[in-house]
């Protein structure tokens, strides 16, 4: 849940476009980019969050992340449901889907649309060239709900 006033994406393409490019995920690194939480939450809780980027372990970006989908056993390593966790699972293994980035509450909208509008239909061709692979058989119905969205 971001500031209202958000990272604005021509400053930062060039670093943006790097993580994206690199096939790790990608999460962590656009939280780090975003604005912060934003002191407009709901939760009880008296100490002053505004700005803070850290990750609220929420697990979203586990829950999304296809490569858990296929390989579900790789969850069993850890209880954590962070981006630290989800960048030891998964590591040099992700597939540049950017789900993680769309679900993160604490990823900036900014970033967000800027990935649905320049990089999802590139990237999910590069994917889409996987599908019908029978090791794989959970990556149709990822890319299906993705394309469902965009
Ligand atoms: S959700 Fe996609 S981009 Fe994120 S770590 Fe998993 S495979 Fe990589
Ligand atoms: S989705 Fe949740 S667990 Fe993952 S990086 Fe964002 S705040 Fe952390």
């Amino acid at each position: 849940m971001p500031l209202r006033a958000q990272a604005d994406v021509r400053e930062i393409e060039g670093v943006l476009n790097d993580i994206l490019n690199t096939p790790f995920p990608p999460v962590a690194r656009c939280r780090l980019l975003s604005s912060g939480f934003s002191p407009g939450h709901t939760l009880d809780i008296a100490e002053d969050l505004a700005g803070i980027k850290d990750c609220l372990g929420c697990g979203n970006c586990i829950d999304i992340c296809p490569v858990f989908a296929r390989e579900p056993r790789r969850r069993e390593q850890t209880e954590q449901r962070t981006s630290m966790a989800l960048e030891s699972l998964v590591s040099e293994d992700c597939d540049r889907c950017y789900a993680c980035v769309l679900v993160c509450p604490q990823v900036d909208t900014t970033i967000k649309h800027y990935i649905v509008n320049r990089r999802m239909i590139e990237d999910m061709s590069r994917l889409q060239e996987r599908i019908g692979d029978e090791g794989e058989p959970d990556l149709d119905l990822f890319l299906e709900e993705a394309l469902s969205q965009v």
